[in-house]
């Protein structure tokens, strides 16, 4: 068995967003106007909105994670809209009898 395991191959649905707050401290920059940033993906989960904060070196995987759902995504619409012609053809084909197949 391999020591190392290739990284996950991540699918990721959801935007990413940007949190701002302040902590309270009354020093820190986030009081004078400059609140502190984190990343996170909002995503919906049976109907309602969550939220994962992320840190700042999982922006890269979360990104490419977001582009690969959509590419599949698109990939399997694509492949159901065939299966539809496909069907459809098909179902037409047969109500015009057997004699109209190839
Ligand atoms: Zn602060």
């Amino acid at each position: 068995m391999p020591s190392t395991h290739p990284p996950q191959q991540l699918f990721l649905r959801g935007s990413l967003i940007t949190l701002r707050r302040k902590c309270g401290k009354p020093n820190c920059h986030c009081s004078k106007g400059k609140p502190h940033q984190t990343p996170a993906l909002s995503y919906s989960f049976h109907g309602k909105t969550k939220i994962l904060t992320l840190r700042e070196k999982d922006l890269t995987e979360v990104q490419q994670a977001l582009a690969r759902y959509r590419r599949a995504l698109l990939s399997i619409e694509t492949k159901a809209q065939r299966g539809i012609r496909t069907l459809s053809i098909r179902i037409q084909r047969e109500k015009g009898g057997l004699s109209r197949e190839n």
